[in-house]
C-alpha cells in the first residue's frame, strides 16, 4: 500500500490515496510535472480542507479536479479545493455537471434529509456547501496532460449513475473507478441503471488493459479480478430483473433472490423495472 504521507498513502509512484473514514470514501491525487490532479473531492468543506492539507504536504503544484460522478461524497469539496488553486478546472461527465448545475439545490436538500437522522453533523455540513459543478465536461472520453503524465477519462455508459467517469493512469496502470466499483459495501443503486451497469463494466474490462491497482469509490484498493467478480454479480442481478419484469413478478420477490443485501436489491429492482419500462 506504500508509506502513509500526511494522510495520503502512495499506491503507485506519485499517486496518492486519501481515505475519508466518514462513508469510507476515497480521493486520489495524481501528481504530474506541472499539475496535480485530484480525483473526487469528498463531502464537505471541512473534509476538503483536510484533503487539501494532505495534498500540500506532498505537492505545491496547481490543481485540477475530476469528479467521478455527481454524488455529494465525490464532489461537494470542489469549492474549497478549487479556491486553493487559481484557475483550477473541474472535470466531470456532462450528465454529472448538468445534475449539479440544474438540480443541485434539490439534491442538496434530499441528501440533507436523508442523512439527518443517522449522521446529523454530516447532514448539516452538506447543507452549508456551496455547490461548484464541473466546468469542463467529458462525453465519452478525454485525455489530460498533467506534465510528463497523461490521464485518460472514460465514460463507458450508464451504471451507478447516468454520468460516471473512470480515470485511467496508463504509465502505472492504475484505475480510479468511482462508485462503478464498490469494496466496503454493496453497490449503491439509488440513482443507478442496473440493466446497463454490467455492460458498462464489461466495456471497461474490454477496453482498458488489466489494472495493477483499482481504486473503488469506497473501501480498500482492489484488482481486476475483483472488478470481474462484481461484474458477474451485477450481471446476475440484471438477468433476475429482466426475468422478473417479463413475468410481472413482485419486485420484493425478485430482490430476495439477488446476490446483494435485500434492501439494496429492492432499490435495484425498482430502478431496473423503470429502466425496462423506458421510464428512466
Ligand atoms: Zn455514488
Amino acid at each position: 500500500m506504500g508509506a502513509a504521507t500526511g494522510g495520503l498513502a502512495e499506491i503507485a509512484p506519485e499517486i496518492f490515496l486519501f481515505r475519508q473514514p466518514v462513508l469510507d470514501v476515497n480521493a486520489v491525487v495524481v501528481v504530474g510535472a506541472e499539475v496535480a490532479a485530484v480525483i473526487d473531492t469528498l463531502s464537505t468543506d471541512a473534509q476538503a480542507a483536510e484533503l487539501l492539507d494532505a495534498i500540500r504536504a506532498v505537492t505545491k503544484l496547481p490543481l485540477v479536479l475530476i469528479n467521478t460522478h455527481h454524488h455529494f461524497d465525490h464532489c461537494f469539496g470542489n469549492g474549497v479545493l478549487a479556491a486553493a488553486s487559481p484557475g483550477c478546472a473541474i472535470w466531470g461527465h456532462e450528465a454529472a455537471a448538468a445534475e449539479l448545475r440544474d438540480h443541485g439545490a434539490r439534491w442538496q436538500r434530499e441528501w440533507y434529509e436523508a442523512w439527518l437522522s443517522t449522521e446529523p453533523e454530516l447532514a448539516q455540513a452538506l447543507a452549508e456547501v456551496e455547490i461548484r459543478p464541473p466546468d469542463r465536461t467529458v462525453h465519452s472520453e478525454s485525455t489530460m496532460d498533467i506534465g510528463g503524465r497523461v490521464l485518460e477519462l472514460h465514460h463507458f455508459g450508464r451504471g451507478h449513475t447516468e454520468g460516471d467517469i473512470v480515470v485511467w493512469v496508463p504509465d502505472v496502470q492504475v484505475l480510479v473507478a468511482g462508485d462503478l466499483v464498490e469494496q466496503s459495501g454493496p453497490p449503491d443503486f439509488e440513482d443507478s441503471y442496473p440493466i446497463e451497469w454490467p455492460e458498462t463494466l464489461a466495456g471497461l474490462l474490454q477496453r482498458l488493459p488489466p489494472a495493477r491497482c483499482v481504486v473503488p469509490g469506497h473501501g480498500t484498493t482492489v484488482d481486476t479480478e475483483f472488478v470481474r467478480g462484481q461484474h458477474g454479480e451485477l450481471t446476475e442481478l440484471a438477468w433476475l430483473i429482466r426475468e422478473g419484469h417479463a413475468d410481472g413478478a413482485d419486485p420484493d420477490t425478485v430482490a430476495a433472490k439477488a446476490p446483494f443485501p435485500v434492501e439494496v436489491s429492492k432499490t435495484a429492482v425498482r430502478r431496473g423495472y423503470a429502466e425496462l419500462a423506458g421510464l428512466i
